[in-house]
């Protein structure tokens, strides 16, 4: 066996023994979300793993950013984020915080703000009877991942329905 036959062979072998779990974060440290996800059961599974949990079937991981969320929450954020000062009024930054289902998985990320301050602006007719802003009308999209000090982290941005 040569060199290149040997390097192929390891390369082969690698790939056949990683995990779900290893091949899951070695796409994140590329900023792509591979989701596991079973055949039988249309099922996102989470965490990462090579069996589902309802029928012990062996797990796909499929590209998140073929999936659409369903925003559950908003929230304003301001922590780490600086005052800015104005004529006469002190306003502060914000970070536009959302908590999205994914068929089952629930994730907690930035949104994009430009998509928020859009769907808040031309959809007001979408609001509830209480005043309050109806999510069902909105779905959301994977918009970045990756790993940063050590934290997964994630950005998605907002599309009217
Ligand atoms: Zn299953």
């Amino acid at each position: 066996m040569d060199r290149k036959q040997k390097k192929n062979l390891r390369k082969r072998n690698s790939n056949i023994s990683l995990s779900n779990y290893e091949t899951f974060m070695k796409f994140m440290r590329k900023g792509k979300f591979m989701m596991p996800y079973c055949q039988t059961c249309k099922k996102n599974i989470w965490p990462p793993s090579d069996y589902c949990t309802n029928c012990f079937n062996r797990l796909d991981l499929i590209d998140l950013k073929r999936q659409d969320g369903k925003l559950i929450e908003i929230f304003h954020s301001f922590v780490g984020k600086k005052q800015i000062k104005s004529n006469q009024s002190i306003t502060r930054e914000v970070d536009i915080i959302g908590l999205v289902d994914f068929t089952g998985v629930k994730l907690l990320g930035s949104i994009n703000k430009t998509t928020y301050n859009y769907i808040n602006t031309f959809n007001c007719q979408n609001l509830k009877a209480n005043g309050l802003f109806d999510y069902s009308r909105v779905r959301v999209k994977l918009q970045k991942c990756g790993i940063l000090e050590n934290s997964l982290f994630y950005k998605f941005k907002l599309v009217s329905i």
